[in-house]
């Protein structure tokens, strides 16, 4: 019997992992990661963090030093893109007309940024963060600019924000909701934030609509339009406002797909031969009672990465352990793990600190009837396993101590 081939479509964090994870726990098949990008695999969160601050090396962003796929046989084709899977022969179809036949297909194509659509969005002084490109020429653009307009009071916006007044840009934010991160934390704790980037001179504007991205004579950017007809002045404009998971593959291929790739909790869509991965995955999760959800976060990359290889080589894992991110803005480093919504039938009813608020040392618990669902920890650390356990425990703030102020 051949060994079973494996097929990674998009070269992304998943694919390192997966690709990892198959070769250390002895998989001999051949794999094979297909990328449209002309890299090997990446990290993205010291993008929006070290290395638009200046910290880090643009290096520190990649999952593995290039000799490391040839020293695993594993086969990267990266500036080739998968134009088609065709299901009854097992083949993924590239746009060189290369057919790669599978064994294991695993979509994990990830997303991309949601384009603002306003007149003035394609002028060169528009950016978005998403790629390792898009940081070099924002690290660029920030030694030219002095005034930096930022749609989208997200992560992305956030971080970007941290690092445009580290590198001296006058920022406003412009935020659509009632406060920058208030449908992820809830009003409480995204006032944290909001207050973070007040108290380092952003001016933080909520509540507000981009109309149009105005240019000078010389298609400069010179401001952002604003529905109540007044004008945010900038020289530079950065748009964080979410990610589109790319399902187009899985559609053509007629795999289901709802907002994301339909998956079950090994990964696996209804075709057993193919797993989506990743930010693109909408698979159910066990340590939420089984709700479906696609996270678009970098711990969720690289657990489905592992959770993929193990289902490819038979195992009946799942992912137990509850959705989880981080955070760092100026002197603030957080955690989050679990999941709290602010909205609907499930929304927790309070929130509870630990901790100091005004020094912003502290751990937040949100409560539904009493127990925690989602706990932060801001610059507080090592905790988070503990309120993964409190969480899982169904407890509340009090059952153990916490190491804050
Ligand atoms: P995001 O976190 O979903 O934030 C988008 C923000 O833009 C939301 O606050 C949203 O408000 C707002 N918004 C939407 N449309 C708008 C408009 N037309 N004008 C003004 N504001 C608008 O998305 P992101 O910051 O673009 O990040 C992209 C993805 O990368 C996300 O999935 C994010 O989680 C991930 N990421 C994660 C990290 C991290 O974990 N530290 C860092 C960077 C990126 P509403 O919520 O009210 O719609």
């Amino acid at each position: 019997m051949t060994a079973r081939g494996v097929v990674v479509v998009g070269a992304g964090l998943t694919a390192a992992v997966l690709a990892e994870t198959l070769r250390n726990e002895g998989w001999t098949g051949p794999v094979t990661i297909v990328g449209a990008e002309p890299h090997r695999p990446y990290e993205r969160p010291v993008l929006s963090k070290g290395y638009l601050l200046g910290n880090e090396p643009r290096d520190a962003a990649f999952v593995h030093p290039p000799e490391w796929y040839p020293d695993h046989d594993v086969d990267l084709r990266t500036g080739v893109r998968v134009v088609a899977v065709d299901r009854v022969a097992a083949e993924a179809v590239l746009d060189d007309g290369t057919r790669l036949p599978y064994d294991d297909l695993v979509l994990a194509t990830g997303a991309s940024p949601r384009r603002l659509d306003v007149p003035g969005a394609d002028l060169p002084g528009v950016r978005y963060l998403r790629r390792i490109e898009d940081a070099d020429r924002l690290l660029a653009a920030f030694g030219d600019a002095r005034r930096l307009a930022v749609v989208g009071g997200g992560w992305i916006g956030l971080e970007v924000t941290a690092a445009a007044r580290a590198a001296g840009l006058d920022v406003t934010v412009l935020e659509a909701g009632d406060l920058p991160l208030g449908r992820v934390l809830g009003p409480e704790m995204a006032r944290v934030f909001v207050d973070l980037h007040r108290e380092h001179g952003v001016d933080v504007r909520t509540g507000v609509q981009v109309r149009a991205i105005e240019a000078d004579g010389g298609r400069r950017v010179a401001g952002v339009r604003l529905g109540d007809g007044s004008l945010v002045p900038a020289d530079l404009v950065v748009v964080g406002i979410g990610a589109v998971p790319e399902t187009g593959l899985a559609e053509q291929a007629g795999l289901e797909v709802r907002g994301g790739v339909v998956v079950d909790e090994h990964l696996r869509t209804a075709d057993p031969r193919i797993l989506a991965a990743g930010d693109v995955a909408l698979a159910p999760r066990p340590a939420l009672g089984g709700r479906a959800l696609r996270v678009e976060h970098w711990a969720n990359a690289r657990r489905h990465g592992e959770l993929a290889a193990r289902t490819i080589m038979g195992a009946d894992a799942v992912d137990e352990r509850l959705p989880y991110f981080y955070t760092d803005q100026y002197d603030l480093g957080m955690e989050y793990v679990g999941y709290a919504e602010p909205e609907g039938p499930e929304a927790y009813d309070e929130v509870a600190v630990r901790g100091d608020l005004g020094r912003r040392e502290l751990i937040a618990f949100w409560l539904r009837e009493g127990r925690a669902v989602a706990g932060m920890n801001v610059n507080v650390w090592d905790v988070t396993e503990d309120i993964e356990a409190l969480i899982r425990a169904g407890g509340g703030p009090d059952d153990r101590e916490w190491p804050v102020p």
